[in-house]
């Protein structure tokens, strides 16, 4: 059948290359390019963050590549300052009344330059009042009558909450406020706003839509997100083969694909080995994260365990996050040659991790999708993952036929035993290679997954 060639408009607060701090970027970076490659017409809209003129965009915040225009909302109040949603000191105490720009403008935007979209795609609370706008103030517009909204959920832990008294900063009816639609227990919620006003909602895992309409995942809005089940969908995430392959990765000393693993990637562990001035063994099983460190990502049950894993294995973090954890961390690294810590935001270690490393660990208490997962298949380097979310999704045990080291409870034993487990089968190293080698062949590509996105915007 073929494909309709819709017409776009893709918000969101941050996109690789231009900015990231999570897997929202990578998401946001890859998809609109995999639509435009189905021929749909894709217009994407983001901050004008500072530093983003390195990457060619014109002064009047316009850029066209791989087949994508770029929008980028200019306000140097708002956008030209370092961090993107807070700094050391927390979140910025405006972010109500940014991101509440930056909606109403791509509306301001699209009004301006008559272009009426088939749908305008959201991306988590940061734009999620696009639709709340679209429905109030533009109800009767024309240029948006056949315009319809998916919000994706990337976290629902992360909703935009902020005092009562920023609605009135918002420019919308009292009536959203007063009918319930956005208040949240005393606040207001720009998350549950853009759920009950957006026509279909998404998240980025089959497993996690489900697990979001319980108490227990849903973070207080799971009765909201009951109320709009029929209109929920999960399509689980996928990732940029053109960013995250070992094979033409150029931030690699050794790169390699399905045929000099074995050869290859043995070096990239001496490198990482050597960075993170841990003993050079390669009979260690070196276990690699690549994380925020946050209580979500599982540090708890992780510095339970760490030392009788340390005993077991080689273990490097990078990450930035909750400092108590970092500090934690930081003391038992003192007394351990087996743990390599680095507390940045860095690309080129990240790389370095994916390929270098024989496990790479997420034992998030809970986890919409998790990307590092599917990076790590592709660079060879196995899971070690709690089984939530869309971890439950992708990540199947070895004794089950896949490749990865799966633990079901969420307690610290648990989480021991899958590292032994890893450990014990990392000693056969005949059959280790034969996982190794059906992970780097798993397909997890966007050009996939865009399709079913299509599909959605058709519903
Ligand atoms: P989340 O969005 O919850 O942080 P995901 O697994 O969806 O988790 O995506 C995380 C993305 O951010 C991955 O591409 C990962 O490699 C990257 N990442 C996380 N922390 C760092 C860091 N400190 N340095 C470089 N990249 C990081």
């Amino acid at each position: 059948m073929p494909v309709k060639k819709h017409s776009i408009v893709f918000c969101s607060s941050e996109i690789f290359p231009f900015v990231k701090t999570g897997g929202l970027a990578d998401v946001s970076g890859a998809l609109p390019v995999a639509l435009a490659g189905h021929g749909c017409s894709v217009k994407v809209f983001m901050p004008f963050y500072k530093g983003i003129e390195k990457f060619g965009v014109g002064s009047n915040g316009y850029l066209k590549k791989d087949g994508v225009e770029y929008f980028f909302i200019k306000n140097k109040e708002y956008f030209l300052r370092d961090g993107l949603y807070g700094n050391k000191s927390g979140d910025f105490k405006d972010n109500a009344e940014r991101f509440s720009y930056f909606s109403s403008k791509v509306l301001e935007t699209l009004k301006e330059k008559n272009i009426s979209p088939d749908i305008i795609h959201l991306n988590d609370w940061q734009t999620a009042l696009i639709s709340v706008y679209l429905k109030t103030k533009y109800i009767d517009d024309p240029l948006f009558l056949k315009t319809k909204t998916l919000l994706t959920i990337h976290n629902l832990a992360y909703q935009g909450l902020f005092e009562k008294k920023e609605f009135s900063k918002l420019g919308l009816p009292s009536e959203v406020l007063n009918k319930g639609y956005m208040e949240f227990y005393g606040k207001i919620n720009f998350l549950k706003a853009g759920i009950y006003y957006s026509n279909i909602i998404n998240t980025v895992s089959p497993n996690y839509a489900v697990q979001i309409q319980t108490k227990k995942y849903g973070c207080g809005l799971e009765g909201v997100i009951c109320e709009r089940k029929k209109d929920l969908y999960g399509i689980l995430n996928a990732i940029d083969y053109s960013v995250w392959a070992p094979s033409c990765d150029a931030l690699l000393d050794y790169k390699y694909d399905n045929k000099n693993v074995s050869a290859q990637k043995p070096q990239n562990k001496i490198v990482l080995q050597k960075i993170f001035n841990l003993p050079i063994k390669e009979d260690a099983l070196l276990i690699g994260m690549v994380t925020r460190i946050t209580e979500q990502k599982g540090f708890d049950i992780l510095l339970k365990k760490i030392n009788d894993i340390l005993k077991i294995s080689q273990l490097i973090i990078l990450g930035v996050g909750d400092e108590s954890y970092q500090k934690q961390l930081e003391l038992i690294a003192q007394n351990n040659d087996n743990l390599g810590l680095m507390f940045k935001f860095d690309e080129n270690a990240a790389h370095k991790i994916y390929a270098g490393s024989d496990c790479f660990l997420i034992p998030s208490r809970f986890e919409p999708c998790g990307l590092s997962q599917l990076i790590s298949y592709k660079y060879g380097t196995l899971p070690i993952a709690h089984a939530t979310g869309g971890l439950k999704d992708t990540v199947v045990d070895v004794s089950a036929g896949g490749c990865g080291f799966v633990f079901n409870e969420y307690s610290s034993k648990s989480l021991n035993e899958a590292v032994c487990h890893a450990v014990t089968v990392y000693k056969n190293r005949k059959k280790w290679a034969e996982i190794v080698n059906k992970a780097m062949r798993y397909d997890f590509s966007w050009d996939k997954t865009a399709l079913e996105y299509i599909k959605l915007y058709d519903t």
